[in-house]
């Protein structure tokens, strides 16, 4: 297999799957009540932290995913910064996390004056590997009377955020395992994942705390939005308060009994929000039938394989990927050149959170696998709309 040959090919396909019309990576679709309901916004006057469509988002939210607390948030950032200093994560303290990931998980962890301390992945879920992770606890953990300590660093290991990559489930159950065993809290960066599914329950029910966006690329969007996932009565109690400047309720008085932030989503976004989920089941089945032309057109090339779902998961394939079989950058590179030059958004994944300069001091284990996925990783252009095309068009 020649580049000059695999090339044209992955052209072809995504071509084939899309109807050659130039495709951006993935956009928002609005073709439901968003209008309505931003209207009703701006005609109430109901546009900031407050108002009836929050309430309802989380509410709705909360009946979409089967969990039992969901507290709206600006960003998805800002989601997990919450998590993270629910499950405690105080300064110097070091928290597991992908390399492989978007920036956010670890500015997030820096925004708690912790360090992230970079895991490896699965070459099955592209997310956390639990057997890789398994054996390096083993190696690194000391136990102390305040909990696991790394003894390279002597710090504590707070907590692991594992993060389900491109909307693909990680393996939750033995994280779950690995996390109960050393006192670790298990966070879930569910950002990319709504409406995907572990072992038929929604992701992000699985962690103490898991936090979603809704961003502008994400699967739904608010404009800008996220949101906190907990089971737990107190922590959400802590979410809503925290994430609403620590005011304590009372009808005038302005009394904050803690460092707060201002972190509430605003009813406007929230009105965004109720309209997108409405269309969720729709633009979940376009996604995923997408998905599956991806899968149909890439099976008969050599040199590349379209990225499945694990066999426990059902994804909702927010990002479709590709791997290339040779992990070359070069080679990756040029498959970018040309799919981007025939109009198609393509585009490399995140370079990995252990090369960023903020984080050459921080810890890692051996990161082969995220390593080579970096070099042969490609995700093409994913919008639900392009999944409403209902014919294979052949070459
Ligand atoms: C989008 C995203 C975030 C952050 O969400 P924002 O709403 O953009 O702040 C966090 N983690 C991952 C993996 C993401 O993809």
């Amino acid at each position: 297999m020649s580049q000059d040959t695999l090339i044209p090919q992955v052209v072809e396909a995504i071509h084939a799957v899309t109807g050659g019309a130039p495709a951006v990576l993935h956009e928002p679709s609005f073709s439901g009540s968003e209008w309505d309901f931003v209207k009703d916004c701006l005609d109430t006057g109901w546009v900031s932290s407050i108002g009836r469509y929050v309430d309802r988002f989380e509410s709705d939210l909360a009946s979409f995913t089967g969990s039992r607390h969901v507290i709206a948030t600006v960003n998805g950032t800002a989601a997990l910064h919450v998590c993270l200093l629910l499950a405690g994560v105080k300064q110097d303290d070091e928290v597991l996390m992908p390399t492989l990931t978007f920036v956010a998980t670890a500015n997030a962890v820096h925004y708690c004056n912790a360090i992230p301390h970079f895991v490896d992945s699965s070459m099955v879920s592209l997310g956390v590997d639990p057997e890789k992770l398994t054996e390096y606890l083993a190696d690194i953990v000391t136990p102390s009377s305040e909990g696991p300590r790394n003894r390279h660093t002597g710090r504590l290991l707070r907590a692991l955020v594992a993060m389900h990559v491109f909307g693909h489930p990680v393996d939750l159950d033995p994280l779950a395992e690995i996390c109960a065993k050393y006192g670790i809290v298990l966070i879930e960066d569910a950002a990319e994942s709504l409406g995907s599914s572990y072992k038929g329950r929604h992701t992000g029910l699985h962690g103490r705390l898991a936090s979603l966006s809704f961003n502008g690329n994400k699967i739904i969007t608010t404009g800008g939005g996220g949101a906190v996932l907990t089971q737990d009565a107190e922590l959400a109690r802590r979410a809503k308060h925290l994430t609403t400047t620590a005011r304590l309720a009372h009808r005038w008085s302005f009394v904050h009994d803690e460092v707060g932030y201002n972190y509430r989503m605003p009813n406007i976004n929230a009105a965004l929000g109720c309209a997108q989920l409405e269309r969720l089941p729709i633009l979940l089945n376009t996604k995923r039938q997408l998905a599956q032309r991806y899968a149909q057109a890439f099976s008969s090339i050599q040199g590349v394989s379209f990225f499945n779902q694990p066999d426990y998961a059902c994804s909702n394939y927010w990002l479709n990927a590709i791997l290339l079989d040779r992990a070359d950058t070069n080679w990756r590179d040029a498959v970018l050149e040309a799919t981007n030059d025939a109009g198609f958004m393509t585009r490399p994944a995140w370079t990995l959170m252990h090369r960023l300069p903020m984080h050459a001091a921080c810890s890692s284990m051996n990161l082969d696998v995220a390593e080579q996925l970096e070099a042969r990783l490609v995700n093409m252009p994913s919008s639900a709309k392009l999944g409403e095309r209902q014919e294979v068009v052949h070459a």
